[in-house]
């Protein structure tokens, strides 16, 4: 079985970065936000969001 080097994955690290702060690592890509944590919280509660982790 061959193995693809496949950069979509729904998790993982470097397959983004945080659009805000452009930090790359565990950027949550729910919600087409493609925030870091961090800014995730940040902005999520801006957002309506309430904490989500
Ligand atoms: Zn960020």
């Amino acid at each position: 079985m061959k193995v693809r080097h496949t950069k979509v994955r729904k998790y993982g690290k470097s397959t983004h970065y945080c659009r805000r702060c452009g930090q790359y690592g565990a950027v949550i890509r729910a919600y087409d936000l493609l925030y870091c944590r961090q800014c995730f919280r940040e902005v999520a509660g801006k957002l309506g969001f309430k904490k989500y982790d």
